[in-house]
């Protein structure tokens, strides 16, 4: 079923285009040797070139030109051997050079695709127009005193990659989903961290609407969205309001707006310039960037196994779809269970990781670069399980103390008396003590009373601690009172 908007006149579509703009990983700027890292005292990172000093010449930086490359690769996208930098023209205080130097008549990457995945399972595939390198501005800060703005120039120059979507969006769900696979492909790859409170990726949300079967409409440009659940809050306030427009007589004219988190709605911000205003041209002090095939090839060879790969991997492992998804949304997250899993049975492993692991993580508030027990400990707790020496039961008792203390499974065991009771003359002496002790239940259970059965297991179990072995205690029962 596709998703429409009830207008007073009727059912609207929604279309959804997304320019993101991912800020490369690399120890240096995109033309010049200054630091990049996050959070340093302002204007401690910046070169001459940043500053937009006379006479000085940018020099590029292979790094990022490698990292667009692995990121167009991870996006299914070509490559182009030859491309080249623009400078686009404009004025602003935190933009010392008076332009950006950015790709905009021949980017690196052309054409490409990325399939998302859906909450119902449905799978759906986003194309990518294109992907091109360009500088980031220095950033102004007008609340830190009453009648200064202070600008700060660490940003200034840093490499950030704007990947293009078309316009294949036709739902909230449909961009927030493909902004997280942005996020997730990036992040296995290890061109851009993804830490969107830090700013390192943003979304210019492009929306329109039209009704069923029309073509497209004009579209608006929420600028700098900033996580998954804005940019989904942002598509329907927008497409909401662009419904009223034209619902109500109006037209929607083209422009940028900026979406007010707070109150839930979009507000406008400048009228959509056009390229022609930027006054591009090639930048006469860098000559076009002329990549070699083998190049790119021994980058494409060196890359790294991707989300939608890992995860048909886990499927054909025997996971479920379901485990498979959520254990690869996080490369560190896949990293763990496949540690837990080496050698072992791949489908106890997911259920543990998924389950009762999972549960620890959300109550203690850690995660699994942080976690509370290693791989190494948690695989061989499910030996303990495999070999018999626990019952799942007493499995679960053991991995709450492992949360404690990240001992191994086996030496917790030892200590605290919790190996499971598998000796069948054990097992025999305490159901026949707790038979005896309730011989009135048992007449009851002959008479036709089965449901007391279980309540001869929680007695038999109650007796040995917790540790008979659930299955044999069982089978000794019905023997027993057969
Ligand atoms: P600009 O830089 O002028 O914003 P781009 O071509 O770089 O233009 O980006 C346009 C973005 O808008 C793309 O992501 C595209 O998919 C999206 N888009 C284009 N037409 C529509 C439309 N009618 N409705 C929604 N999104 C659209
Ligand atoms: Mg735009």
């Amino acid at each position: 079923m596709s998703y429409t908007i009830q207008g007073e006149t009727g059912p609207w579509e929604v279309v959804i285009g997304l320019e993101v703009h991912a800020q490369v990983l690399s120890k240096a700027k995109l033309f010049s040797g200054a630091a990049t890292a996050f959070g340093a005292e302002p204007n401690s990172q910046v070169s001459f070139v940043d500053a937009g000093f006379p006479g000085m010449l940018p020099v590029i930086n292979e790094e990022c030109i490698a990292q667009a490359v692995r990121t167009g690769l991870g996006l299914n996208a070509e490559i182009h051997l030859w491309s080249r930098f623009d400078r686009k023209n404009y004025f602003y205080a935190d933009l010392p050079q008076g332009y950006q130097i950015s790709q905009y008549a021949h980017p690196i990457v052309g054409r490409g695709a990325v399939e998302i995945t859906l909450a119902d399972g449905t799978t759906k595939t986003i194309g990518i127009t294109r992907l091109h390198l360009e500088q980031d501005a220095g950033k102004s800060l007008h609340d830190q005193h009453p009648t200064k703005s202070f600008i700060d120039l660490n940003r200034s120059g840093v490499a950030l990659m704007e990947i293009v979507s078309e316009p294949d969006m036709r739902s909230p769900e449909e961009a927030g989903a493909y902004l997280a696979k942005l996020r997730q492909i990036m992040r296995y790859l290890g061109t851009c961290d993804g830490n969107m409170d830090e700013g390192s990726m943003r979304a210019d949300v492009n929306v329109s609407v039209r009704r069923p079967g029309e073509g497209y409409r004009t579209r608006c440009e929420v600028k700098n969205v900033n996580s998954v659940k804005f940019v989904m809050q942002a598509v329907e306030a927008e497409a909401r309001r662009q419904i009223e427009v034209w619902e109500s007589g109006g037209t929607v004219e083209q422009e940028t707006r900026l979406f007010d988190v707070a109150r839930g709605v979009t507000r406008s911000m400048r009228s959509k310039e056009d390229a022609h205003d930027y006054r591009y041209f090639p930048d006469p002090d860098l000559p076009p960037l002329v990549l070699e095939q083998s190049w790119v090839n021994q980058l494409r060879a060196s890359l790294p196994e991707l989300p939608d790969q890992r995860r048909a991997r886990y499927i054909a492992m025997g996971l479920t779809p379901y485990d498979a998804h959520v254990l690869t949304i996080e490369r560190e997250t896949a990293a763990f269970f496949e540690e837990v899993a080496r050698g072992r049975d791949a489908k106890l492993a997911a259920n543990w990781v998924t389950g009762e692991y999972f549960a620890a993580l959300n109550r203690l508030k850690r995660s699994v670069t942080d976690s509370p027990v290693s791989a190494k400990h948690l695989g061989e707790l499910l030996d303990l399980i495999t070999d018999g020496t626990l019952s799942g039961k007493l499995a679960k008792e053991v991995f709450e103390a492992m949360l404690e203390a990240d001992e191994p499974p086996g030496a917790i065991v030892e200590k605290r008396g919790l190996r499971q009771v598998t000796d069948a003359g054990a097992i025999e002496a305490a159901v026949e003590a707790v038979l005896a002790a309730n011989a009135d239940k048992v007449a009851e259970y002959r008479a036709g009373k089965d449901k007391l059965f279980g309540f001869f297991v929680g007695q038999t179990m109650k007796a040995m601690a917790g540790k008979g072995n659930p299955a044999l205690v069982n089978e000794v029962l019905k023997a027993k009172l057969g």
